[in-house]
């Protein structure tokens, strides 16, 4: 089988270890490796999109589906009340390593 070189296909392939928490055909939530937050998960499409800048016309509803993933995390976590943050950085002044697009869902710290 050839090699995958993207961490996060890796880890969506199971080719690579993670806490995974949830997924569905679109996208699969685990646990951040070097948490900023007592609850950092990030949450990766399953398809290889490089960057929110390379997010074309037809991806709108995987990305909005993300964000529901991140409401279903709150909800099954018990956060919606209490919050929690979604993000995603994009590009090397946005403070983006991992080059397949995922979004940081944080929470349990009041965030600034
Ligand atoms: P970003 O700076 O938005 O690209 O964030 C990449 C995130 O991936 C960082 O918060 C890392 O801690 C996290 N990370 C890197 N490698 C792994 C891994 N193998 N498993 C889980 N999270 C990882
Ligand atoms: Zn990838």
């Amino acid at each position: 089988m050839p090699e995958v070189p993207c961490l996060f296909c890796r880890i969506v392939a199971r080719e690579s270890p993670a806490e995974i928490e949830y997924e569905d055909d679109l996208a699969v939530a685990f646990k951040d490796i070097y948490p900023k937050a007592p609850t950092h998960l990030l949450i990766v499409p399953r398809r290889h999109v490089e960057s929110v800048a390379m997010l074309r016309d037809e991806d709108l509803g995987l990305v909005g589906h993300c964000f529901m993933v991140a409401k279903r995390l709150g909800e099954r976590k018990g956060l919606a009340e209490r919050g929690y943050r979604v993000n995603a950085n994009c590009g090397p002044e946005g403070g983006q390593v991992v080059y397949h697009l995922h979004f940081h869902f944080l929470a349990g710290r009041r965030g600034g």
